[in-house]
């Protein structure tokens, strides 16, 4: 298991690109903020994850008991919270969660449950042809470019990496459709990497509850990261895409039924 170094945060979070979490330069750090970290991109950015205020930077950061107590809560609601995108192996995960880009898991598992039936390996995909794949995924966004990254994908994986789905995030970031987000996805799914992967539901819960406030993916991220104790970073992250999911609700969170609305920082949870 790859050990995760965690380093405070550079003083300065606009220096972070808010593409950090899907582009391969995202972890660039850039001396001058980009015109993309300004104030009003971070405000756009946390007005469509549904959250009213860009982070709770003005609010009392959580204590370690704290994090350690909230964490220990979601242990107890739920042992060994599972992903919600199917898959057959480390090579359908991954081809699942680049298909997942811009559309939910239901969709695609939908989509995949046929094309996994006959395509479940890089070899078998290459056999069935870019025009099939996407006979099978055309109910999901952007079909078109994704059976073409799923296509080059599988070919890079034959030809680079023996077949298989390799083991490091610089690796899997080179695969075609495949960001940040994805190698974090499948280094903890398929390897029990204690890696956290940010999509719109465990950026909004960083940033709403106070506990990993952050402009972009990666410093909210990274953030996580380095409040987490390390015996709960494994379910880490699908305890927070469930707790976005089902209960930090975008547009109407259910604090009423919230596990830990006595901790969450947010000035405007209803109870
Ligand atoms: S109290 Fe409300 S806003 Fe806070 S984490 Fe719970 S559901 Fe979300």
């Amino acid at each position: 298991m790859a050990k995760i170094t965690r380093k405070p945060l550079p003083k300065s979070r606009a220096t972070v690109s808010p593409r950090a979490g899907k582009s391969k330069a995202k972890s660039k750090v850039r001396s001058k903020a980009p015109a993309a970290a300004t104030p009003k991109r971070a405000s756009k950015a946390a007005a469509k994850s549904g959250q009213s205020r860009p982070t709770t930077k003005r609010t009392r950061p959580w204590t370690e008991a704290e994090v350690r107590e909230a964490f220990s809560r979601f242990r107890k609601a739920n042992p060994e919270p599972k992903g919600e995108l199917e898959h057959l192996n480390p090579y359908t995960l991954l081809v699942a969660v680049v298909l997942s880009a811009q559309a939910t898991d239901a969709g695609v598992n939908k989509a995949t449950r046929a094309l996994f039936a006959v395509a479940d390996t890089p070899q078998k995909m290459l056999a069935l042809g870019e025009e099939k794949v996407r006979d099978y995924i055309k109910t999901i966004g952007l079909y078109r470019n994704k059976a073409r990254n799923v296509i080059a994908l599988s070919e890079k994986l034959i030809a680079e990496f023996g077949g298989e789905v390799p083991k490091s995030r610089a690796e899997i970031e080179t695969l075609p459709g495949a960001g940040r987000k994805t190698a974090n996805v499948v280094l903890n799914m398929a390897f029990g990497e204690h890696t956290m992967a940010v999509d719109t539901h465990v950026f909004r819960v960083g940033n709403r509850t106070g506990l990993a406030p952050g402009n972009t993916p990666l410093e909210v991220e990274l953030e996580l990261e380095r409040v987490i104790p390390p015996e709960f970073m494994l379910h880490a992250h699908h305890w927070l895409i469930l707790h976005g999911r089902y209960t930090c609700l975008a547009r109407k969170p259910r604090c009423e039924l919230c596990l830990i609305n006595d901790l969450c920082r947010w000035p405007e949870k209803t109870i």
